[in-house]
């Protein structure tokens, strides 16, 4: 694999193996190199050019701002230690700035809540509820314990 390049490996379970990857990298001369290779090739497919300048910088700036689009989304992904891009994933950003808020205070990081309601409490993972809301108890939402 060289250094920089993103893939990501077919979709089609039911192919045979080896799978396809499309591999992305960008090569010392600045320009775009996309291809596909068998799964575990690290790389060594048929790639096609995709000038940053001249080329299809000049016949289809649309394609060299695409594909720079795909590297950043695989990269990201690759970053976030998935390499199989999952659309309900939160962006690796968004992640980071809940783990840090997190990180900010005691409560929160214990993550224990309490239905006002019932008593009833437990413990939650702080930054997956900034993601996707609080628990729920006797139809209420529940309180974050701060003491
Ligand atoms: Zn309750």
């Amino acid at each position: 694999m060289r250094i920089g390049e993103v893939r990501y490996l077919t979709d089609d379970r039911d192919d045979p193996k080896p799978r396809n990857e499309l591999s992305i990298f960008r090569g010392g001369n600045g320009d775009w190199y996309v291809g596909v290779s068998p799964e575990g090739a690290m790389g060594l497919g048929q790639f096609v050019r995709i000038c940053t300048s001249g080329g299809a910088a000049s016949s289809c700036p649309a394609l060299v701002q695409a594909v720079s689009d795909a590297y950043v989304a695989l990269a990201a992904q690759a970053e976030a230690g998935c390499s199989i891009p999952d659309p309900q994933m939160t962006a690796p950003a968004e992640e980071a700035l809940y783990r840090a808020l997190v990180a900010s205070h005691p409560a929160l990081q214990r993550g224990l809540v309490r239905c006002l309601h019932c008593g009833a409490v437990c413990v939650v993972d702080v930054a997956k509820c900034f993601r996707e809301g609080w628990p729920l108890c006797c139809e209420h939402t529940m309180t974050l314990v701060t003491k």
